[in-house]
């Protein structure tokens, strides 16, 4: 079967529907900048003829650095329009050495030449700050001549609309970089037939039509909030509004008063911030209508029934309705969607589903509850495989979640030998190439449920645990640590004991007084043993805002690890309670 492709679909609803608002961008104050389909596709359209007047060319890379709003999202079509390869990144701050480095691998990975930027983030002497800093670096092989380009310098010049470039389904559209949760993000090559397929299963399965109305604060280079957010509304004919991260977490309330303001329809945020829209929304700034909502995905990172459950008490007042929130699962390397809809909450026996990998019904002290994240259409093969005998497992049984369907990527960029593993893995008795997610998970009742992620697995003495639950009974014991700022993870022990468990912890207040320190701490590996039954080795507090995250917020935790051992963590107070006491 093949499946719309995006600028057919835009062709179409820019004919239908010229003067409609396709985009608009919300700045914290002032007027909100809108285009219509017409305005869009004419400055996509001009953009791309100036990037071809500049010398580029179908096929060449360019990296996109743009704050948040409509120029990165005019260039990021203008791009795919004329054939070349758009690489959305974070745009690196000068004066922060990691998101300068993972720039520079970035540049370097997907050999770009040219970085395309607005007049906004020139002006402030980023680009020429980056390329100084850049230098530094010798791990990273910096390419001589990166071509700074203001795409919205072109709208005063007199350019030509270009026509289009005779797009084809297997053709490159754009990389998209993961975040780097585990390792360094890796370039997921996306085609044109990828997109279209994964669009098109995100708009049949939302439900999302033409009325389709989203707001969002997602960051616009992260797969979620890119396809999901801002193509999925193209693909359907609706309407996006969206505003930057940084005012989202200034002010989450916002979020809800666009919702109520713009009466929108669907909405995609992560776990995390269901909780913290709900903690500060004890005084919302106007009376708010929420009940116009028909589906929230709540995705990347595990789900938890606290935080939707304290997201619909505290916008239930304003007319949110009942069972909209939805577990949906996803992963770049799938171009973002696999399923949603979610449903079920189960709750099931922890030590089984620690030692044995197994599902068993259970309540009280001894259970864990997990949510379903409802299951792919039939264009998606999911199974669930051991990952050391490539074996498919039997429902309620975890394994590694695999997936074949025209959504699967094309491999990374760059890394054949990575690309064969994860793209071409093969199940016994079958000669498909499925892709790996590293995912953990099992199909219960026709629903997929994620446990994490098999290179966070915390394996001690035969049992698995997931970093998630540990973090979250740590983050429990008091208010005085900052929520999601935890991490779990393996320290080798280097004496033959096998591995041992170490916890970061965030501290609201890096002035806590050292004894409150020690009784936290204390508290803390208490309450970790009776839950997990599982004694840490080091508990260390750190300074807010420091623990390892990446560009979309989440965990990582690998990184995490390393500067752990490299010893660079911002301490506030650390106990060890390893045997020789060591580290
Ligand atoms: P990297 O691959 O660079 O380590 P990443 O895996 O976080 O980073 P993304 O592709 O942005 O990069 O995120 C996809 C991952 O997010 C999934 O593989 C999964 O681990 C996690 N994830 C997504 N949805 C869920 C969910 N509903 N529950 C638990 N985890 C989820
Ligand atoms: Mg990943």
């Amino acid at each position: 079967m093949s499946y719309d492709l995006l600028f057919d679909r835009l062709t179409i609803f820019t004919e239908k529907q010229p003067d409609k608002t396709a985009i608009g961008f919300l700045r914290k104050d002032g007027e909100p900048q809108l285009l219509t389909y017409a305005q869009l596709s004419q400055r996509m359209k001009q953009v791309a003829s100036f990037l071809l007047s500049k010398g580029l060319k179908a096929g060449d890379r360019a990296v996109l650095v743009y704050p948040p709003g409509l120029e990165f999202m005019t260039a990021f079509l203008a791009c795919l329009y004329a054939g070349i390869v758009a690489v959305p990144v974070f745009p690196p701050n000068p004066s922060r050495r990691d998101t300068l480095r993972q720039f520079g691998l970035i540049v370097a990975n997907c050999q770009a030449t040219v970085a395309l930027t607005c007049q906004e983030y020139n002006h402030l002497k980023m680009a020429s700050n980056i390329r100084e800093r850049l230098t530094t670096f010798r791990a990273v092989s910096w390419p001589e001549q990166l071509v700074w380009i203001e795409t919205d310098s072109s709208y005063n010049k007199n350019v030509k609309a270009a026509a289009p470039y005779p797009i084809q389904s297997q053709q490159t559209a754009f990389l998209q970089f993961t975040s780097g949760s585990t390792s360094t993000p890796k370039g997921v090559q996306l085609t044109h037939g990828n997109l279209a397929h994964n669009l098109h299963i995100i708009t049949t399965e939302l439900k999302a039509t033409d009325d389709t109305i989203v707001v969002s604060w997602l960051p616009q280079y992260h797969d979620m909030g890119l396809i999901g957010s801002f193509l999925g509304v193209l693909y359907c004919g609706g309407t996006g509004y969206y505003f930057s991260p940084l005012h989202f977490l200034q002010r989450p309330s916002d979020w809800l008063k666009y919702v109520s303001h713009y009466k929108a329809t669907h909405l995609q945020a992560p776990n995390f911030a269901f909780a913290l829209t709900a903690r500060k929304l004890e005084s919302p700034p106007s009376p708010l209508d929420l009940s116009t909502v028909r589906h929230v995905i709540n995705a990347a990172e595990p789900v938890t029934v606290e935080s939707m459950e304290a997201f619909y008490q505290a916008t239930h007042p304003f007319g949110f309705p009942d069972n909209v929130i939805f577990p949906t699962y996803g992963l770049a390397e799938h171009t973002v969607f696999v399923c949603t809809n979610g449903k079920k909450h189960l709750s099931v026996n922890k030590e089984v589903l620690e030692v044995e990998g197994n599902v068993e019904l259970a309540a009280g002290d001894h259970a864990t509850t997990l949510v379903g994240c409802g299951y792919p259409p039939d264009s998606v093969d999911l199974r669930v495989v051991d990952p050391q005998t490539s074996h498919e497992q039997p429902e309620k049984v975890v394994g590694e979640i695999w997936l074949y369907s025209p959504s699967k990527a094309a491999g990374y960029y760059n890394m054949p030998e990575e690309s064969a593993r994860d793209f071409e893995a093969k199940m016994e008795g079958s000669d498909r190439g499925y892709l790996r997610t590293g995912d953990l998970g099992f199909v219960y009742e026709n629903e997929l449920f994620i446990c994490g992620r098999l290179k966070d697995l915390i394996i001690v003495g035969g049992r698995n645990y997931y970093p998630q639950d540990i973090e979250a009974t740590a983050e429990a014991v008091s208010d005085m640590f900052r929520l999601g700022c935890t991490a779990a993870f393996t320290i080798d022990t280097n004496r033959g004991q096998g591995e041992e468990v170490a916890l970061i912890m965030e501290i609201k207040e890096s002035s806590t007084p050292i004894q409150t320190c020690e009784d936290l701490i204390n508290k803390v590996r208490a309450a970790v043993n009776q839950e997990h039954s599982l004694a840490l080795a080091e508990i260390i507090l750190i300074k807010p805002k420091t623990v390892p995250k990446t560009s979309s917020g989440k965990i990582a935790r690998a990184w995490c690890r390393k500067a752990f051992i490299a010893n660079t963590l911002q301490v506030v107070h650390r106990k060890s309670f390893r045997v020789n006491n060591e580290g």
